[in-house]
């Protein structure tokens, strides 16, 4: 369909919209007297309004019940996290037992890298992208020097080409074949939290595996935006949170995955907690632990229901509105994205304002980055109208509508406000 840069025609996508009603859903922040422009689902999802009332119900069972609150209620927090897997499996492509709602991002890493980095010999590496979220950097830099080895040495990143702002896939293959005889883990983001590229796990799985090295990925910025297939990818680990496009709320539980056939390998490396130990046992409190046959056995400590009451809630909505749907609606507001700030750029001088996410569909999710001359003036003009988009040093900002409660409307106004603050700062 021919999309068209104009109120009437984005009013008219948003009425033909299925999943129009799911808006509602959601508290929409306030910019004077009328709905912010929220554009930060890749950052901080929105608050859904059923989510006061699933964390009130877990602050009920406490006072009825305390610590049996464990064991009785209709949601007895010993059970809770089983109602979280069907939606978290849906959305990553995995097994139900493959998946896990636990701990936090960053920390969730770490322990995966105790269980699939093993670095044996010559076999040390691990290639990762430049420029990774500074926390993922942070993370591989450590836990290499905790290991004894010296981060320089073994942290392999692969750099956008000379002039390019993103890594070219088939330079990740180059590197993995380049270093495959020294390659103990390809770690790698789903989608680059920078430039909005989404990467071809399946391909990077497969090569990595091929160079006798395992894979990871971190999905912080994939779950919940972009379909995946990670059982059948073949991947072996797999981390992501909660907060971003998942709407489960700030410093919301994060999630593992973890390929089957490693739920009972016992040559593998773990930290482990009585919360991974065997449900059927964990209360007898024996000495040796005993870990649960699925990705629960990488559980270390008691999770918070009230986490998970967050989580369900935003996952609800999710298995309400079909995933399928959701992706569909998030390429739809994306499409109509592109085409109003090509529309807009057209007409700008050059050098004033450049889209460096991909534009082919399979390399890119809701998030579109901009780079935008006098990019601090035109950002803050962006906040004074209500607009919530993220800004990056050094000239960059980045937007991502999201299907579940952003309009094709916004979308059209959103260009408008641009456009006037590009003509005005960047022109
Ligand atoms: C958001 C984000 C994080 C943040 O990690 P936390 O442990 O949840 O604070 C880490 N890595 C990436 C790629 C992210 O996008």
């Amino acid at each position: 369909m021919d999309f068209q840069n104009n109120q009437a025609f984005a009013r008219q996508l948003d009425k033909e919209d299925p999943l129009r009603q799911f808006r509602s859903q959601f508290i929409i922040p306030r910019h004077k007297d009328r709905d912010a422009i929220y554009f930060l689902g890749n950052s901080l999802g929105l608050q859904p309004k059923q989510t006061a009332g699933a964390i009130r119900e877990v602050l009920d069972q406490w006072s009825r019940f305390g610590v049996e609150g464990f064991f009785m209620g209709e949601k007895p927090w010993l059970e809770f996290h089983r109602q979280l897997t069907p939606s978290l499996s849906t959305m990553v492509g995995a097994q139900s037992h493959e998946v896990v709602a636990m701990n936090q991002l960053t920390v969730n890493l770490h322990l995966m890298l105790v269980s699939f980095y093993q670095p044996t010999g010559r076999r040390t590496k691990i290639l990762c992208e430049a420029k990774a979220f500074p926390s993922d950097q942070y993370m591989l830099a450590t836990h290499v020097r905790q290991r004894g080895l010296n981060p320089a040495d073994v942290i392999v990143e692969v750099q956008p080409r000379e002039g390019d702002s993103l890594i070219r896939h088939e330079d990740i293959l180059a590197a993995i074949d380049r270093h495959k005889e020294e390659l103990a883990l390809v770690f790698w983001g789903g989608v680059n939290y920078y430039t909005g590229q989404v990467f071809d796990m399946e391909s990077i799985t497969k090569a990595a595996h091929a160079a006798g090295a395992k894979a990871g990925f971190d999905l912080a910025h994939a779950v919940g935006n972009v379909p995946l297939q990670l059982h059948n990818w073949d991947a072996d680990f797999a981390c992501w949170c909660s907060y971003k496009y998942l709407n489960s709320g700030p410093g919301g539980i994060g999630g593992a995955f973890i390929h089957e056939r490693y739920h009972t390998d016992s040559s593998l490396n773990r930290f482990a907690g009585w919360w991974g130990n065997k449900k059927a046992t964990q209360f007898l409190m024996e000495k040796d632990f005993d870990p649960e046959a699925s990705a629960e056995g990488w559980q270390l400590s008691t999770p918070s229901p009230l986490l998970y009451a967050a989580h369900r809630a935003a996952l609800s909505i999710f298995e309400e509105a079909g995933f399928e749907n959701v992706v569909a609606k998030n390429n739809r507001l994306n499409d109509y994205l592109w085409f109003v700030l090509d529309d807009i750029i057209r007409d700008m001088p050059p050098n004033s304002v450049r889209i460096f996410t991909p534009r082919n569909r399979s390399e890119k999710g809701c998030q579109v980055s901009l780079a935008v001359k006098n990019g601090r003036e035109v950002f803050a003009q962006l906040s004074a109208e209500g607009v919530f988009a993220d800004w990056r040093e050094p000239d960059v900002i980045r937007v991502a509508p999201v299907g579940l409660y952003n309009t094709f409307e916004e979308v059209w106004q959103f260009g408008q406000i641009v456009k006037k603050a590009i003509v005005t700062f960047a022109a």
